[in-house]
């Protein structure tokens, strides 16, 4: 199955100049979400993965049934002041200002083999800093997935220090 025909893209979206990658096309669809997930499992097949991460909030729907079928728990990156736990923050900037993400404390242990899932990667700035909280916990970052690369934006670069697997392609 082709999973790029499931996706649709929407101009404009959220502001002018933007091509919007919407993904709850393809989530609707039993067969495209089964395929998708299935095909993540098998670019890590042969990765060692202890638990997965996923940041706020498309990376928690695709990280969720991964950590399912590879048999590992789930663990939530999100944006400041939702996690309830003792936290860890980790802040970079963007084009215009700061954002910052969190995670618990307690939620990886020193060692751990980590995977982490998002829907998209563009600039890799979301991806760098879920990696960078995993690391300041002791794990180990065997791997990042993404459903989307939007290859022109560089995203790869970023990320060179780490095994980057994506399903679709854009440019
Ligand atoms: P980055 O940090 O790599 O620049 O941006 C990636 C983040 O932005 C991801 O968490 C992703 O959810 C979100 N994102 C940016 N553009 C899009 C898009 O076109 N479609 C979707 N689904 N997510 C996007």
């Amino acid at each position: 199955m082709d999973l790029k025909e499931k996706i649709r893209v929407i101009d404009g979206f959220p502001v002018d100049g933007i091509s919007f990658k919407d993904i709850t096309t393809l989530l609707k669809d039993a067969g495209a979400l089964n395929e998708c997930i299935n095909q993540m499992a098998e670019r890590f097949k042969d990765t060692q993965v202890d638990i997965i991460v996923g940041p706020e909030s498309r990376g928690f729907i695709l990280a969720t049934p991964l950590a399912y079928v590879m048999n590992t728990g789930f663990v939530p990156v999100r944006k400041p002041g939702k996690l309830p736990g003792e936290t860890i923050k980790y802040e970079y900037s963007l084009e215009y200002g700061m954002d910052s993400l969190e995670i618990h404390k307690d939620a990886i242990k020193p060692g751990q083999k980590v995977l982490i899932i998002d829907d998209l990667l563009a600039t890799g700035g979301t991806m760098f800093a879920a990696a960078k909280l995993v690391e300041k916990l002791g794990g180990d970052v065997v791997g990042l997935g993404f459903l989307i690369e939007l290859e022109d934006l560089n995203g790869r670069e970023k990320l060179s220090d780490y095994k980057v697997e994506s399903l679709v392609k854009y440019n």
